[in-house]
């Protein structure tokens, strides 16, 4: 042990992640950048971008911070008038299932996923003056993780690591 904290380099394809919570961002383009990666996911996939899913992805990218799902409902009825609680979560649902969205689960909240590749294990370092989330790529720890796992012949079901603390520009 160094004593240095943990620290686990991104490779270059997630470069942009790190970008994302610097001083200079400029945040609309994350989230075009998200919707647009929307878009190309659900044709590739064969599965329809609908309206009501487009939005509940505007909302939840909005900013880097999570958003709990009474606040997105409460975000979204002004902007689709008719649409239902129960419309809302399958949208969610839709989006959790095909990786553009995480669940945070310490706080019952959602971010936009902001790494390339569908389908990927998280560590979220969660800030709680800020309350913003950062995706940080995590494929060497969670290798370790896996390792003790099979050691105490425990299967998991989701693998992400949630750290509460105080991010860089708080600090
Ligand atoms: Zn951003
Ligand atoms: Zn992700
Ligand atoms: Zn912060």
């Amino acid at each position: 042990m160094t004593g240095g904290g943990l620290r686990v380099m991104p490779p270059k394809a997630e470069m942009t992640g790190s970008e994302c919570v610097s001083p200079t961002h400029v945040h609309c383009g994350c989230r075009e950048k998200a919707i647009h990666s929307a878009e190309q996911v659900c044709n590739q996939c064969g599965v329809r971008f609908t309206p009501i899913r487009r939005e509940v992805l505007k909302i939840i990218w909005e900013s880097h911070r999570a958003v709990k799902a009474h606040d997105l409902l409460d975000r979204i009825k002004p902007k689709v008038g008719t649409a239902k609680p129960a419309t809302d979560y399958r949208a969610l649902d839709f989006l959790l299932e095909q990786g553009l969205i995480h669940r945070v689960e310490s706080l019952n909240a959602f971010i936009g996923c902001s790494c390339s590749e569908r389908q990927h294990e998280q560590l979220l370092l969660i800030c709680i003056r800020c309350h913003e989330v950062e995706e940080r790529p995590c494929e060497r720890l969670m290798e370790a993780i896996a390792k003790e796992l099979e050691q105490a012949s425990f299967t998991m079901q989701r693998k992400a690591i949630e750290i509460h603390g105080i991010c860089g520009r708080c600090a």
